[in-house]
C-alpha cells in the first residue's frame, strides 16, 4: 500500500531536462529544440523534453535496425529475452511508486488509479509477455508424406510505436513487450503530454540488460517527430493508439513510403445499456459514474453513452447524478481522489465546448458543466451528466474524452442495440441485466471490442483489446498481439 507521506516526498523532486532515449543512451535533439513540460496539476513548467526532428528519428530507426541486425536481441534464446523482460518487470515494480508519482505529474490521472493502471500493470504486461517469450510455437502443416510444411514466426523488424498521453506507461508497455518477446526493435514516440515515465521505463530496459538500441524513446511533436517515423523508409510496422484523425495520417504516411503494416487502436463513444432487470441498480450506478469519470474521463474505453431502459431511467439518472456530484476532484498526488486533472488547458477547453454545445442542443444538465479549482492554476473539472440527449447530438456521436457522460432512454432490447450501434464507433459497452439470455443476445448484436456484462471496465492483460470499425484494428494484450509483431514464414520442404 502506498502511503501519503511518500508521495508527498516524491512529489517535491525537481525533474531535471529530458533527453531522447537512443541506442542506450540520453541525447539532445539535433537541433536543440526542447518543449516544455507543463503538470496539469497547478499549470507550472515541470521540466523539458527534448524535440526530435527528422535527423533523431533517423538515428533512433538506424540504431533500432542495428540492433535488430547483431541479432544481440533478435537471434537471442527466447528465455534469455525472457529473463532480461523479468527483471523489466521486477525494476518497474521496484520503481512503481516514483513512476506513478512521475506520471502523475505530468498527465494528472489520480495516484490511486496511476499505481494500479500505470507501473502496475506496465510490470505485468512486461512478465506476461516475458512467459509467452519461450511458450509460443511455429507450426507444421498437416501435408503429404512427400513433403514437410513448416510454418515459422519471424519478428518483423524495426516496430514504430506511437502512443496517447492517458496511460503512458500501460500502452506504451502494450506496445513494447509483445514486441520485445518476439525479438524486434522498437522507436517509441510518447506523447507530448506524458513522455517522462517512459523515458525513465527506457533507462529501467538497459539497466536490466536490454541490449543497446533494441527500445529507444524519440520525443517531441507529433507532427513532427511523429510523422518521420510514419513516414520512414526503415519502419516495418506501426503500432499505433491514439485519436482517428492522426489513425487517418498514419495510413496516409504508409501509403507514401514503404507499405508498413499499420495497427490503430482509436477513440471510442461506448454505450453503457442498463435494462430494468439489472440486479443491483445501485452497483450499476456506481460503477458505470466510475465507468465515465475515472482519469476525468480520458479513457479510451470510457462507458460514455448511458442508456437505460425508460422504467428505471429517472431513477439510474438520479443515482448517477448524485454519485458524479460527489465525487472527489482535485489534487491527483492526493490518495483520497477520485478523479484527477484534466490533462491540459486546451483539452479542459474542449471538454467545455461540448458542454456549451450540449445545452444549446437542448439536453438537460443533471450536474457538474464547469471547471472547478481554478485558483490552484491547474485543470479541473466537475463530473457532469446530461440527461435527454438524443442520438443525433453531438454529445452522443463524437468522443469527448472528457468528463461527461450523455443520458438516454430506450424501451426494448431492440432500441437498445440500435442506439449503441449508432455512431461509427466499435470500441467498448457494458450491458446490466440479471438475464442471462439477454446478455448472450446483446453481446452478440453489439458491434465492439469487448462487452461488459454487470460491470464496466477492468479486462486483465489475458484477452484482448482492439476497436472495430472506426474504433480500429489488431488487438492489444493477450497472445494475439504477437500477430502484430511477427510475420509468418513457410519453408516448403520436398523430402
Ligand atoms: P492523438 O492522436 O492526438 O496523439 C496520439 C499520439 O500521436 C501522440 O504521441 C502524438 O504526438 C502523435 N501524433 C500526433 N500527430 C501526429 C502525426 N501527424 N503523425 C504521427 N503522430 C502524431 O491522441 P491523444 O490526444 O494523445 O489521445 C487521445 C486519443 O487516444 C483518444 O481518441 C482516445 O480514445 C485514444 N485512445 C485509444 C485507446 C485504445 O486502446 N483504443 C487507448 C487510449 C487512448
Amino acid at each position: 500500500m502506498a502511503d501519503q507521506a511518500a508521495i508527498d516526498a516524491l512529489r517535491a523532486r525537481p525533474v531535471p531536462p529530458q533527453g531522447l532515449w537512443i541506442d542506450g543512451a540520453a541525447w539532445e535533439a539535433a537541433s536543440g529544440e526542447t518543449i516544455a513540460v507543463v503538470s496539469p496539476i497547478d499549470g507550472a513548467r515541470l521540466t523539458t523534453i527534448a524535440s526530435a526532428g527528422h535527423a533523431d528519428v533517423d538515428r533512433a530507426v538506424a540504431a533500432a535496425r542495428r540492433s535488430f541486425e547483431s541479432g544481440a536481441w533478435s537471434r537471442a534464446a527466447p528465455a534469455e529475452r525472457q529473463t532480461v523482460m523479468h527483471r523489466i518487470a521486477d525494476l518497474i515494480g521496484k520503481h512503481a511508486l516514483e513512476l506513478a508519482v512521475l506520471g502523475v505529474r505530468d498527465n494528472g490521472t489520480e495516484i490511486s488509479m496511476a499505481l494500479r493502471a500505470e507501473p502496475g500493470s506496465a510490470a505485468g504486461t512486461f512478465r506476461y509477455y516475458a512467459e509467452a517469450a519461450d511458450k509460443v510455437y511455429g507450426e507444421i502443416a498437416p501435408t503429404a508424406h512427400s513433403v514437410l510444411g513448416l510454418v515459422h514466426r519471424e519478428p518483423v523488424g524495426v516496430v514504430g510505436a506511437i502512443v496517447p498521453w492517458n496511460f503512458p506507461l500501460m500502452i506504451g508497455a502494450w506496445k513494447i513487450a509483445p514486441a520485445l518477446a518476439a525479438g524486434n526493435s522498437v522507436v517509441l514516440k510518447p506523447a507530448e503530454a506524458a513522455s517522462l515515465t517512459l523515458l525513465r521505463v527506457a533507462q529501467l530496459c538497459s539497466e536490466a540488460g536490454l541490449p543497446d538500441g533494441v527500445l529507444n524513446v524519440v520525443t517531441g511533436h507529433g507532427a513532427e517527430a511523429g510523422e518521420a517515423l510514419g513516414l520512414h523508409m526503415d519502419v516495418d510496422v506501426l503500432a499505433f493508439t491514439g485519436s482517428g484523425g492522426v489513425g487517418r495520417k498514419l495510413l496516409e504516411y504508409s501509403a507514401r513510403s514503404n507499405l508498413k503494416r499499420v495497427y490503430l487502436e482509436l477513440g471510442g463513444k461506448s454505450p453503457n445499456i442498463v435494462f430494468a432487470d439489472a440486479a443491483d441498480l445501485e452497483q450499476a450506478a456506481r460503477v458505470s459514474a466510475f465507468g465515465i469519470f475515472r482519469n476525468s474521463g480520458q479513457v479510451c474505453v470510457a462507458g460514455s453513452r448511458l442508456l437505460v431502459q425508460r422504467e428505471i431511467h429517472q431513477e439510474v439518472v438520479d443515482r448517477v447524478s448524485a454519485i458524479a456530484a460527489a465525487m472527489k476532484v482535485g489534487d491527483p498526488l492526493d490518495l483520497a481522489t477520485q478523479a484527477g486533472a484534466v490533462v491540459s488547458a486546451e483539452q479542459l477547453e474542449k471538454d467545455l465546448r461540448f458542454v456549451a454545445e450540449a445545452a444549446r442542443e437542448g439536453a438537460e444538465l443533471k450536474t457538474g458543466g464547469h471547471r472547478i479549482l481554478e485558483q490552484t492554476g491547474g485543470y479541473y473539472m466537475q463530473p457532469t451528466v446530461f440527461d435527454h440527449v438524443t442520438a443525433q447530438m453531438p454529445l452522443a456521436r463524437q468522443e469527448v474524452f472528457g468528463p461527461v457522460l450523455g443520458v438516454m432512454a430506450f424501451d426494448d432490447e431492440e432500441e437498445a442495440v440500435s442506439l449503441a450501434n449508432s455512431t461509427v464507433y466499435g470500441l467498448a459497452a457494458g450491458v446490466w441485466t440479471s438475464n442471462l439470455s439477454t446478455a448472450h443476445r446483446m453481446v452478440r448484436a453489439i458491434r465492439a471490442g469487448v462487452v461488459h456484462v454487470n460491470t464496466y471496465g477492468g479486462p486483465d492483460i489475458t484477452v484482448p483489446l482492439g476497436g472495430v470499425r472506426q474504433s480500429g484494428n489488431g488487438h492489444d494484450k493477450s497472445l494475439h498481439a504477437l500477430d502484430k509483431y511477427t510475420d509468418l514464414k513457410t519453408a516448403w520442404i520436398q523430402l
